[in-house]
């Protein structure tokens, strides 16, 4: 199958398919992926989490696609009111095919019991990119970019009211923030009708285990507790 023909499932206009979200688009074949990252995957192209994860996995949308054993697409409730945003799967992410796995996991699922959250009921946790980047490093913006429609369709089938961008990485490509994370974190940023707000990475946690006032550990507290009392906000 030539590039071209496959590029071509994407030639309808994002206005047409976004009329209609869950619609299948315009000569939408559901076995071609969406290689080229100059094609943007229209609004409504997928209709469940398990059809993007196939489209993932077979996915060189980036150059990431040629290094990942599964593409991490996400784990949690899919109509969670919280989605929990990454950077990329490390090393046991990219073996399992599951989001924060490991002891930055364990500790996540500390923080969201510590206010009666959990992953199965409140949270739907994904990535900014699906793949690994190789040596765990920071993905690049085009990697970022190529991946960025994956990521805009689970925002619109989880329909959260609130997200959390874990890290510098989230925070950038999903509200434009280029500040340290030590400078917005626990903000609120209201865009597009949901609440963001930045939070410490719980790897970053992990590294830092003081529980001082004014440390890591404590801010983290502030600011899980400030998310649990809007969800409670807003579901009243
Ligand atoms: S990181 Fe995203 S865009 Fe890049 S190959 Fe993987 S699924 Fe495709």
């Amino acid at each position: 199958m030539s590039n071209e023909e496959q590029i071509s499932l994407f030639d309808v206009t994002p206005t047409a398919a976004a009329s209609s979200p869950v619609a299948t688009p315009v000569g939408f074949d559901p076995d071609l992926i969406p290689t080229s990252a100059k094609v943007p995957i229209p609004t409504g192209t997928y209709d469940s989490m398990a059809k993007m994860a196939e489209h993932c996995n077979r996915c060189h949308r980036c150059d990431l696609g040629a290094y990942r054993t599964n593409a991490v697409i996400g784990r949690g409730n899919l109509k969670a009111p919280i989605l929990l945003v990454g950077e990329g799967p490390g090393q046991t992410e990219d073996e399992t095919g599951l989001p924060f796995t490991g002891k930055s996991g364990q500790l996540l699922e500390k923080i969201l019991a510590s206010v009666n959250l959990t992953t199965e009921n409140d949270v739907f946790i994904s990535n900014i990119v699906k793949c690994r980047p190789p040596e765990n490093r920071v993905p690049t913006t085009d990697e970022a970019n190529a991946c960025s429609g994956y990521l805009k369709e689970q925002i619109r089938m989880v329909d959260p009211k609130i997200i959390l961008l874990t890290g510098a990485t989230a925070m950038k490509n999903l509200v434009g923030i280029k500040q340290g994370i030590t400078k917005v974190r626990g903000q609120w940023i209201e865009q597009d009708g949901r609440f963001y707000m930045p939070i410490f990475h719980p790897a970053y946690l992990l590294r830092n285990q003081s529980r001082d006032k004014g440390g890591p550990k404590w801010l983290m507290w502030q600011d899980i507790q400030a998310v649990k009392a809007k969800l409670d906000e807003l579901r009243s």
